[in-house]
């Protein structure tokens, strides 16, 4: 491996040896761009890659709440300005008990490639907190929000970084961070949080995005192979925002999701997620706080849960992990081979461990697509959401989801093109990385050391 490459590497190694979470990024997206800075000895000169694996800025604060008996709870909340190179930091916050630097630093880092992937102007950011929204009320919710707004909202904007949602945070949490955020600063300020709902500068669309850009893209896939999504059967994970979305489409476009999972097991729904009654019942559930997929199956006839297992070893045309990270190791990767799954479409950020990605990668009849680029429709239309704002505009269903489609058919081509570049072939995973880093990299090198 080219030496300055691995000595990168093993510096992240050494000082983030207790966060493997960005370690694994790291190792994932640096061993991509080997023959780009083979060929771009003036990165070295300029300690690029040092510069790239460390936030601009991340910090930490203290958020603490009053629940409904009165009692009083301090968490931690962090956000991470990991590169503003290309535009202001923008990227989700995630609310989920097991969050800790090492988590919004792997998020803030993927981020940032995909944001560069888009090809709008968005650095990467990230933040969260280790609060738990599970099985809290209304109003705690609404006390956690403002209070992690309060200490927050200096460190934002429109120009310097714009939040959005993620795990645990969604139009709820965001209305509420909001309303906390224009109460202190009296003042609209183009709505510096995206995924804002319809009525106060949300956009068209944003909802349905990330699962909608998945599935744009994974046509872009079929269609390189001469196929297409009619009667084809997905695999997926979670039963969340993203999820909902994909269902929704594929649906639209004949084909049919068989599995949702959650943290009690997964459902096989052999009909498939593709009646708007179902589709429609994965908002309740989210909304329930409940966190279980098996009200799935106990609500639709014919379903089977499937207590305490993931449904990777069911046979389908498609697997989409939509989930969370690492929710494929090596264990399932091997039952999808062994189910001669064609398309492996990661969707969740970082859904495979670096063994199961590779394991998947080097067999003959998988072809593998990054969730850095599957799911940057997201964070796509989040920046078109940002884009109307500022113009005070709103623009129609159909010119969101246009863009969108465009955004999602330019990021598959471009990570094909950056592939065939450097010899590589149809390899969809080195293209994303190597697409990504090259905006933000020619950034860094005009902008001087930062
Ligand atoms: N959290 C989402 C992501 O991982 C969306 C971020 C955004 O819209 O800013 O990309």
């Amino acid at each position: 491996m080219n030496q300055y490459l691995k000595s990168v590497i093993e510096n992240v190694r050494a000082k983030h040896a207790g966060e493997p979470e960005f370690v694994q990024t790291v190792e994932e997206v640096l061993s991509s761009l080997e023959p780009v800075i083979d060929k771009h000895p003036e990165y070295e000169k300029a300690d690029l890659l040092n510069r790239m694996v460390e936030p601009e800025r991340m910090f930490s604060f203290r958020v603490t709440w009053e629940d409904d008996k009165g009692c009083w709870h301090t968490n931690t909340g962090w956000r991470c300005q990991f590169n503003g190179a290309i535009g202001p930091y923008k990227g989700g916050l995630r609310f989920q008990s097991d969050v800790y630097p090492g988590i919004i630093r792997f998020l803030g880092f993927e981020q940032t490639f995909k944001n560069s992937l888009t090809g709008l102007p968005i650095g990467g950011g990230k933040g969260g907190s280790d609060f738990d929204p599970a099985g809290k009320s209304d109003a705690e919710i609404l006390r956690f929000c403002q209070s992690f707004m309060q200490a927050l909202y200096r460190y934002i904007g429109p120009d310097v970084d714009v939040p959005a949602g993620d795990m645990g945070v969604g139009a709820r949490e965001i209305g509420y961070l909001y309303g906390e955020y224009r109460r202190l600063k009296g003042a609209f300020e183009n709505g510096v949080l995206t995924g804002k709902g319809f009525s106060y500068g949300g956009s068209r669309i944003r909802p349905e995005a990330t699962g909608y850009g998945a599935v744009y893209y994974l046509e872009n896939v079929l269609k390189h192979e001469g196929e297409d999504l009619k009667g084809k059967t997905i695999a997926c994970a979670g039963f969340g925002n993203v999820t909902w979305g994909i269902c929704k489409k594929a649906a639209e476009l004949g084909a049919k999701v068989l599995t949702l999972s959650g943290p009690d097991g997964y459902v096989y729904d052999p009909e498939g997620v593709v009646t708007k009654e179902k589709i429609e019942y994965l908002l309740e559930m989210r909304a329930s706080g409940r966190n279980r997929v098996q009200d799935y199956a106990d609500n639709f006839p014919g379903v089977e849960f499937y207590p305490g297992e993931k449904p990777w070893g069911v046979r389908v045309d498609i697997c989409m992990p939509s989930a969370m990270q690492n929710d494929v190791r090596m264990e399932q990767a091997e039952q999808i081979a062994a189910n001669r799954v064609k398309y492996y479409i990661e969707v969740a950020n970082m859904p495979t461990t670096n063994d199961a990605l590779r394991f998947l990668m080097e067999q003959p009849g998988i072809i593998v697509a990054p969730s850095k680029a599957v799911n940057a429709g997201g964070v796509a239309t989040s920046a078109l959401e940002m884009a109307q704002n500022s113009e005070r505009l709103v623009w129609s269903e159909e010119e969101v989801d246009r863009q969108l489609r465009q955004i999602m058919d330019t990021i598959y081509q471009m990570s094909v093109d950056a592939a065939a570049e450097y010899g590589l072939g149809y390899n969809l995973v080195a293209g994303a990385n190597i697409a990504g880093f090259q905006r933000v990299a020619d950034a860094m090198m005009a902008q001087g050391p930062f």
